[in-house]
């Protein structure tokens, strides 16, 4: 492998000197990728998931991004995220689907957000704090139509359609759409996609039969999307592709999708210094110098959603040249050897992760070095890092 022997710069979002370590989130990618789900992926409408803080790209400015592309409706799990957009005047409709008994049902419909019911006992809450305010909630029936995580499973949605009967005559609910979630989407052969999708089509018959008609039934997210136009419906659900990444890594890398990766990692080195051969690096000396040589200190570590598995394995690009980190991922820091050659100094930049266009990791290649999916690498990135915004003219207003 050749060595590195000079800097490069290479984030023109790159923050003064004196920060160690960013994020930087291309809003513009975010938007173009939004435009191409909506365009060219799909009829139906895009529901646009930002939840988890937008997998680790800032909730806000990707929500009102993804509106810029073209979302007409954002899903986020926790209702605290859904209320944070509205704070932030972001009106775009958007869902909430993850919440405890006791969870303010109140605030949801005073912020017109829209709130999944997946039980009885959801629809009992959601029903009081409506007739409190004298208002219609606005709410999706879930039904669990085989990945037996959230929704109501078998005589469990009998009973939730039962139920939605009487709230809907009351006025107290309008049920504004019915949804489901697959559990193997990223294998558009396996034969339960084409299972669940014909329990919810006939989840759908039954509460038609009793005289709710949503006007939005959705089932898809980012993969299905992507590979399975028959469970598009009204409206799909897309998280991962929003950011640009493939959810299908085996079927397609993002670029075959139209798709380009939003989120870039950088760090700056802390200290590059001469080592002797026989050196052990990092706790354990896992790791020990073949020859004298460089060290550069990368001021990440696993506080900042390094894998600590990314020990002695995982990938970073420093002046233009891929290196693997040496020896132990410590909890603020891991270390790499910069080969005899290396000619640059502390301040230099490490690209951790991005595009891959230059050399440089991508997501997808963190998460199959240390055994996870791109999902995962790029939501555990930590908020103590800065987000810097590239892009997004025009989409700082409220969205
Ligand atoms: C996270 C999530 C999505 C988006 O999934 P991706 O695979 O990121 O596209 C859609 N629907 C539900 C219910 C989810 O939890």
């Amino acid at each position: 492998m050749s060595q590195p022997t000079a800097p490069v710069v290479t984030d023109p979002a790159a923050p003064p000197e004196g920060v160690s370590a960013w994020v930087s989130v291309d809003l513009d990618a975010i938007r173009d990728n939004v435009r191409e789900l909506d365009r060219r992926a799909t009829n139906a409408e895009v529901m646009a998931v930002v939840k988890a803080d937008a997998y680790g790209h800032g909730l806000v400015p990707a929500a009102r991004a993804a509106v810029a592309g073209g979302a007409t409706w954002l899903g986020v799990a926790q209702l605290t995220e859904a209320l944070e957009l509205r704070r932030a005047g972001v009106t775009t409709r958007a869902l909430t689907w993850l919440y405890p008994p006791g969870a303010d049902f109140g605030a949801a419909i005073d912020a017109d957000l829209d709130v999944s019911v997946s039980a009885p006992w959801a629809l009992d809450e959601v029903v009081a704090a409506a007739r409190d305010r004298g208002r219609t909630a606005r709410i999706h029936a879930k039904v669990d139509t085989g990945l037996a995580r959230n929704g109501a499973l078998g005589t469990g949605w009998t009973d939730l359609v039962a139920a939605l009967g009487p709230a809907v005559a009351e006025g107290a609910v309008e049920v504004v759409g019915v949804w489901s979630h697959f559990a193997l989407a990223d294998a558009p052969q396996h034969p339960t996609v084409l299972a669940q999708r014909e329990r919810f089509v006939e989840a759908t018959a039954e509460l038609e039969r009793a005289g709710i008609r949503p006007q939005l039934r959705h089932l898809a997210n980012s993969a299905a999307t992507l590979t399975n136009p028959d469970a598009h419906f009204d409206l799909v659900r897309p998280g991962l592709a929003v950011y640009g990444l493939s959810p299908v890594p085996d079927l397609g890398a993002p670029e075959a999708f139209g798709l380009r990766e939003a989120m870039r990692l950088t760090a700056r080195l802390a200290l590059v210094k001469d080592a002797p051969a026989g050196q052990g690096v990092s706790y354990g000396h896992e790791y020990t110098t073949p020859r004298d040589t460089v060290l550069g200190l990368v001021p990440l570590g696993y506080a900042d959603g390094i894998p600590r598995h990314a020990s002695s394995v995982g990938p970073v690009q420093i002046g233009g040249e891929r290196l693997t980190i040496a020896g132990r991922v410590c909890m603020d820091q891991f270390v790499v050897d910069l080969g005899p050659s290396y000619a640059g100094r502390a301040g230099d930049e490490v690209v951790v992760l991005g595009r891959g266009g230059d050399g440089e990791p991508t997501a997808q290649d963190w998460a199959a070095t240390v055994g996870t999916i791109n999902y995962e690498i790029v939501t555990r990135i930590s908020n103590r890092l800065p987000r810097v915004f590239v892009g997004g003219a025009g989409v700082g207003g409220g969205a």
